[in-house]
């Protein structure tokens, strides 16, 4: 953090650190420091930071960085990541409540155990829960959307709003949120269900998952949003660039639309081989695909991305 940032910044009770690595922390293993990353100590930390900063210093959400390419030179201003205090759930009925910082995941199986159906498919999503309210992820035929009830977020000044599903306007791979607002929870509803049919049914998603996906590699998930009627993977596999590499970074043999970092890939290897990839499918397809990573931060040496 630069000297002036750290004069600016308000006081807290959770963790604030300057010059903080993220790539260790991305799924992607890439990217430089956040200029400042806040983890709040609890939900007031972090409304009343939030209001007592400066409205021209950036302010970044990250989650578990599973769908993020951070760029190598960094992130400018606060990088916010929420931590043990918003890693919370809760059950009640067929409802399941949860901070948004707990893994998409620990919800599927907290469900499970509860007999609640329905969230199954979130079990091989390796997110936040937070992070699949923005992106509205989904996989075998259901998005977070389904089983979202409500969520609480936070503004850039602070305040808490309240949302019900109709305002969170999710769509495939969409939220209408402003992209500035933090969720701090969620209120998600399942059906009744058997915890053993529950489990055989994650357990085939999660032997259908390992089958098709590379994950057990360092990647970010799908790279480009599916354009209406078509499969982004089909399209790249059209264009010839199944395996297509640049340096560290290639197209991914079991899965194309997956870009794989082997360990030495920088962000901008794996940003200019996408952007390869879109041009080659525009050219073979007359299509361009749009990114469903969300890039953040600045390349090296360059200016705010
Ligand atoms: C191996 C692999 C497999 C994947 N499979 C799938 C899949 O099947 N289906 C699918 O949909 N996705 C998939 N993904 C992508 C990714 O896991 C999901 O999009 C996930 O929900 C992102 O959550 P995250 O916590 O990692 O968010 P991040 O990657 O950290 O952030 C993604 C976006 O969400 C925002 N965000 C994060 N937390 C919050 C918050 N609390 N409040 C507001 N905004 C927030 C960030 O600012 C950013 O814009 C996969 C990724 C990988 C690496």
């Amino acid at each position: 953090m630069t000297a002036s940032l750290a004069q600016r910044l308000p006081a807290v009770r959770g963790r604030l650190r300057s010059g903080a690595l993220l790539a260790k922390t991305s799924w992607f293993r890439v990217g430089g420091a956040a200029e400042a990353l806040f983890s709040p100590a609890d939900l007031e930390d972090l409304t009343e930071f939030l209001a007592a900063l400066d409205p021209d210093i950036p302010v970044t959400v990250v989650g578990r960085a599973s769908n993020v390419l951070i760029r190598d030179g960094g992130v400018p201003g606060v990088v916010i990541r929420l931590g043990r205090a918003f890693a919370t759930t809760r059950v009640e009925g067929k409802i399941v409540e949860a901070g948004t910082a707990t893994a998409s995941a620990d919800v599927a199986r907290v469900a499970q155990a509860a007999g609640i159906a329905g969230f199954g498919f979130l079990e091989g999503i390796p997110g936040s829960i937070g992070g699949a309210l923005r992106m509205n992820a989904g996989c075998h035929g259901k998005e977070t959307r389904h089983v979202t009830v409500a969520a609480r977020a936070v503004d850039r000044t602070g305040r808490l709003h309240d949302l019900t599903l109709a305002d969170l306007g999710l769509q495939y791979r969409r939220c209408a949120v402003p992209a500035d607002w933090i969720f701090v929870s969620g209120r998600f509803a399942g059906a009744d269900g058997d915890p053993a049919v529950i489990a055989t049914c994650m357990r085939q998603f999660r032997d259908q998952r390992e089958r098709t996906q590379p994950i057990r590699v360092a990647t970010g998930g799908s790279t480009f949003r599916n354009p209406p009627d078509q499969k982004a993977w089909k399209l790249i596999e059209r264009a010839g660039c199944r395996g297509l590499r640049r340096n560290g970074a290639s197209v991914s043999e079991k899965h194309a639309n997956f870009l794989v970092n082997d360990g030495t890939a920088s962000a901008a290897d794996l940003e200019a081989l996408a952007e390869d990839v879109r041009r080659r499918v525009q050219a073979q397809t007359g299509i361009l695909l749009e990114w469903e990573i969300h890039r953040i931060g600045r390349p090296l040496g360059g200016s705010v991305g």
